[in-house]
């Protein structure tokens, strides 16, 4: 009798419909260590960076630059940056007011990102500030941003639903994303921070964005895996359209103001479906299958994705 071992790859069969390539926006080394009890160097996360544009990552989320005593697991970011100007990746930041911005072009950043939420209750819990007040700030960081000839991506938080306040109106994340593209942000990502959307809602939400004229080609979907829909919804985004998805090495993440939100979509997961489909992305799954073994490692603790424990299944088994 042998031990069956798992297979390395899925096999793979094209759909119509779907597109050819696709943008994996890779946010691990920034919205997953942010949530992760376990902080990391700036040293490690410059490693983590290095790991994930060698096995092909060309768009890395690179750090976050708030208050170090509010999140200390983005302490550095700027070193952070400083550290990778060698790199063949782009590195976005997340800029949340004009110091933020300031800090990170000093540090040599060239791509940085705003947050705003689609729901007023989240925006006091998590931007600490509510939605008026919030959007005049991101205003002011994309607008000097995009003069400096840097390119801008604006996040929509809560827009599937929210834990206090309940289901969310597409036309409060559309209404954002209008302001958001006006302002000069280059594409918007929708995020289902609690993971609460199913595959026909996200069809809903990206129709209601074509609807006001928004281009499909200028979102983003940003998808956690809490009740194991995030990647339905990803084929959902592919069928609408969509060609850019976020997903964090290992899973890493989460959201430290919904209380029930686990992680984000594991990078691995992803690409075993892109991978199965066909769909080009640029990325080597065992690479990062690897670099996602290799950061759970540091933090102390297992991965969520199921395709990481799958593939380190089959390699024991050999
Ligand atoms: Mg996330």
């Amino acid at each position: 009798m042998t031990d069956a071992i798992g297979l390395g790859l899925p096999e793979r069969q094209r759909r119509d419909g779907l597109p050819e390539r696709v943008t994996i926006w890779e946010v691990g080394p920034r919205d997953g260590l942010q949530a992760e009890r376990t902080a990391l160097p700036a040293s490690q996360r410059v490693e983590l960076i290095r790991r994930l544009a060698a096995a092909g990552a060309s768009v890395i989320e690179a750090g976050s630059f708030v208050r170090a005593d509010r999140v200390p697991q983005m302490a550095g970011s700027g070193d952070v940056l400083a550290a990778l100007g060698d790199l063949d990746a782009r590195l976005p930041v997340l800029t949340p007011n004009l110091r933020g911005l300031d800090d990170a072009l000093a540090a040599g950043a060239r791509e940085v990102a705003v947050f705003l939420s689609a729901t007023e209750r989240f925006s006091e819990a998590n931007l600490g500030a509510p939605k008026a007040a919030a959007e005049a700030a991101a205003a002011a960081v994309v607008r000097r941003a995009v003069e400096g000839g840097v390119r801008v991506r604006g996040y929509v938080s809560m827009v599937f639903g929210d834990p206090w306040e309940g289901p969310v109106e597409p036309s409060a994340t559309t209404e954002l994303a209008e302001r958001m593209l006006e302002w000069g942000a280059s594409e918007i990502s929708l995020g289902d921070t609690i993971g609460v959307a199913t595959p026909g809602h996200v069809h809903r939400v990206v129709d209601a964005h074509r609807d006001r004229a928004i281009p499909v080609e200028r979102l983003a979907l940003h998808m956690h895996d809490t009740y194991g829909q995030a990647l339905a919804n990803v084929l959902a985004g592919l069928e609408a359209g969509v060609r850019i998805f976020d997903s964090a090495v290992a899973g890493t993440g989460g959201c430290p103001f919904a209380r029930s939100a686990t992680g984000n979509l594991a990078t691995e997961d992803l690409l075993w479906m892109l991978d199965g489909l066909g769909i080009e992305h640029g990325m080597d799954l065992s690479a990062i299958a690897d670099t996602g073994s290799w950061l759970s490692a540091q933090l102390g603790r297992a991965t969520t994705s199921r395709v990481a424990r799958a593939l380190a299944g089959g390699k024991e088994a050999r």
